[in-house]
């Protein structure tokens, strides 16, 4: 990075970054996947509506997109849980975080994904929308919510199936293609009048939508949050 944008980006920081305190990091295992408590004085929480995003700052004037989900509005509280098992600026910080670690995110904002309250929701998506989704169960209520999210490593299906009280399953990664994996689990699935969120690689997600809209008879919606690509 040039000295000039160095100096608008440090300003920028200075005027717009918020602060944030790590309570606590656990990685699954293997550790390719993190779950980072966090306490993030003066949000205010109760008026979260739709599933939130915030923009942390992973290295040295690179911020990257995360879920804040499990929320607690009384003390301000949240989860972040992030894939890392690609090599990212944004792996290496959450592999890097201890408890007491202060982080700097610019704001926090809403995405598009909220329940829909006239219809069942089911979830699509890689390792990368746990979050996401559980931020949505959240929203929607316990129940409310079903879905298969692809999660490569056996031990984290069952950290997933176990640490969480969530009528969303963890399905395994048997092809490449996660189009593929999570086309063949929908095979299964009645989608008659529910609305279908997908999130995650864009290319899945764009595909999925595809797919999902030319299924003989199929009458919901379909809402889309591409993550990476
Ligand atoms: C609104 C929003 C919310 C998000 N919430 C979360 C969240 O809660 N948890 C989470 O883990 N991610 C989340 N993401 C996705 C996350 O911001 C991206 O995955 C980001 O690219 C990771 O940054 P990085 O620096 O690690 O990798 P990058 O430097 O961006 O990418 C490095 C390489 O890794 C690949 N890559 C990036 N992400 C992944 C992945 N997940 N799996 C496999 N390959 C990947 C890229 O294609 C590239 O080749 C969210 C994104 C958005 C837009």
């Amino acid at each position: 990075m040039n000295l000039i944008k160095r100096k608008a980006l440090v300003i920028f920081e200075k005027q717009f970054g918020k602060t944030g305190h790590v309570l606590d990091v656990r990685a699954w295992n293997p550790s390719t996947f993190y779950e980072i408590d966090l306490h993030l004085p003066g949000v205010d929480m109760s008026k979260w509506q739709s599933v939130q995003h915030m923009k942390c700052k992973v290295a040295d004037g690179v911020y990257r997109d995360y879920t804040p989900a499990h929320w607690d509005e009384d003390t301000q509280t949240c989860t972040l849980y992030v894939d890392a098992a690609h090599d990212g600026n944004g792996s290496k910080w959450a592999a890097s975080l201890k408890p007491k670690d202060q982080i700097t995110y610019l704001g926090i904002s809403s995405t598009f994904t909220k329940p829909v309250s006239s219809a069942s929701l089911t979830c699509l998506g890689d390792s990368s929308a746990i979050g996401h989704f559980l931020a949505l169960e959240q929203l929607a209520g316990k129940g409310n919510v079903s879905g298969a999210v692809v999660i490569k490593e056996e031990e984290h299906r069952k950290a997933f199936m176990s640490y969480f009280d969530s009528t969303l399953e963890a399905i395994p990664q048997k092809v490449s293609s996660n189009i593929n994996n999570l086309q063949e689990w929908l095979k299964e699935q009645n989608l008659d009048g529910r609305a279908v969120y997908l999130a995650g690689n864009v290319p899945m997600v764009v595909e999925l939508r595809k797919i999902i809209k030319a299924l003989p008879g199929f009458n919901g919606r379909v809402k889309v949050q591409g993550f990476w690509w």
